[in-house]
């Protein structure tokens, strides 16, 4: 995307500007929600118009030496340069939101635009113009997710705030929420006939925590089967109750796989919500598998041979022979999103993935691209005869029920 390029050239430059001054520069990320949908219910030229509405909107907050950035279809970039402190920004975002707080005029009709605005600030949260980008556009998320419709970037809590009596109790009282992610048939026009669960913990005090933080923790303390009981059932449940039609995808840590009578539990799981098998895939990881080969490759046959459907997950960073990836019987490969990421710009990681999409289907497996974050990589993987892709090009994790209502009114495609 060259705007995207563009801006992060332009950023770049406004930092060493904002440290020579010693001054802070805000970024502001701000995304139109639900804009596919308005779209779809009121007309595409409506969705347009409603977003040419919020860029005129977002000029009359700038000051002299502001800037802002069309990145990303209805998502917007403002630069603040030369800010006191990063509390600063938010007397922008204010301004913004009062601004968006009343319907704009939409090619002859009032729309009013729901919003987040994510911010982070030079150099106290990074120098660097991508990375400040990310954290901005992860604040934007979270932001989402809140009441508030702003948020400031914060970094990543340290693993000790919580400990494993926290996500035992969390787990027993429900705190947990899924999240689901569409991922769209790339051989059916881009048609999202499924979603992958994530799993968040809704701390009472940190908010929304990632997996990342407490996967290994249940892993390293015995609750990992749970949490993967856990998840299985939530995701069933929202396949079960969906006014449409889709699979799921859940992923299951290798010490859950291996615990005795893993496979009865699954099929078990899906005779009480009268689930079919092949609706069901499970997602493990490559290094997972690699931990204990023969074992795995025994549980996975026998769930196979029941018709769920079996995907090894972050494949490419694992290291498995050719000879082992035969034997398995998995029905998927998903590609890491590492290489998916670089496959624009860098030419071998390109190649890279053209060849597992190839050594997948010569293995009469199906191929996931994740981590698809722009039409241009999506094209690519189209090309190569890649089947599936999911990524925030797509649609971003969320809420399952916000999810299966995408799904229900035809929110998401890959076919723009
Ligand atoms: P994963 O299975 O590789 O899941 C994909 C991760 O990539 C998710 O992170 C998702 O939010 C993120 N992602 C999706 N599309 C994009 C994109 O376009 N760009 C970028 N940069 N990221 C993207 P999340 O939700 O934080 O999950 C992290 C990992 O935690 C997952 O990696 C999975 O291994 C694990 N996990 C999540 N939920 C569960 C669960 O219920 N049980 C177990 N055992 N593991 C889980
Ligand atoms: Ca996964
Ligand atoms: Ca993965």
């Amino acid at each position: 995307m060259p705007q995207r390029d563009a801006l992060f050239a332009s950023l770049q430059n406004a930092i060493g500007d904002a440290a020579a001054s010693s001054r802070t520069l805000g970024l502001m990320v701000l995304r139109i929600r639900r804009l596919r949908e308005t779209a779809r219910m009121l007309g595409y030229d409506v969705g347009d118009a409603l977003v040419d509405a919020v860029h005129a909107l977002l000029a009359t907050a700038l000051r002299e030496g502001d800037r802002v950035w069309r990145v990303g279809e209805g998502e917007f970039a403002l630069v603040l340069p030369g800010l006191r402190d990063r509390n600063h920004a938010a007397l922008a975002a204010g301004k913004v939101l009062r601004g968006l707080g009343e319907p704009l005029q939409a090619a002859g009709r009032a729309v009013l635009p729901v919003v987040s605005i994510g911010i982070a600030a030079a150099p106290d949260d990074d120098t660097e113009a991508r990375a400040l980008y990310r954290k901005a556009d992860e604040a934007c998320e979270r932001a989402n997710a809140g009441i508030d419709r702003y948020a400031f970037y914060e970094p990543p809590r340290r693993a000790f705030d919580f400990d494993h009596a926290d996500l035992r109790d969390a787990l027993a009282a429900n705190r947990l929420e899924l999240y689901l992610q569409p991922i769209a048939d790339l051989r059916e026009g881009g048609r999202v006939d499924r979603c992958e669960a994530l799993s968040r913990w809704l701390h009472p005090v940190l908010g929304a925590i990632p997996p990342d933080a407490f996967v290994q923790m249940a892993e390293q303390t015995g609750l990992i089967a749970e949490l993967t009981r856990w998840s299985l059932n939530v995701a069933l449940r929202h396949v079960a109750q969906s006014p449409v039609l889709f699979s799921v995808a859940v992923n299951v840590a290798v010490d859950a796989l291996r615990q005795p009578g893993f496979p009865e539990q699954v099929l078990d799981l899906l005779a009480l919500w009268n689930v079919p098998p092949g609706q069901l895939l499970l997602e493990i990881t490559e290094t997972g598998l690699m931990t204990d080969p023969a074992h795995c490759e025994h549980v996975l046959r026998r769930l196979r041979e029941a018709g769920i459907g079996v995907a090894i997950d972050d494949f490419g960073t694992g290291y498995s022979s050719m000879a082992y990836l035969r034997r398995l019987p998995a029905s998927e490969l998903k590609i890491d999103q590492s290489f998916v990421r670089d496959m624009r710009e860098d030419p071998r990681a390109h190649k890279l993935v053209g060849s597992m999409i190839d050594v997948s289907h010569h293995l009469g497996l199906t191929t996931v691209a994740e981590g698809v974050e722009d039409a241009e990589t999506l094209a690519m993987l189209r090309a190569m005869g890649c089947d599936h892709a999911q990524g925030y090009h797509i649609g971003r994790p969320a809420p399952a029920a916000e999810v299966v209502g995408g799904l229900a009114s035809g929110a998401y495609a890959a076919d723009r």
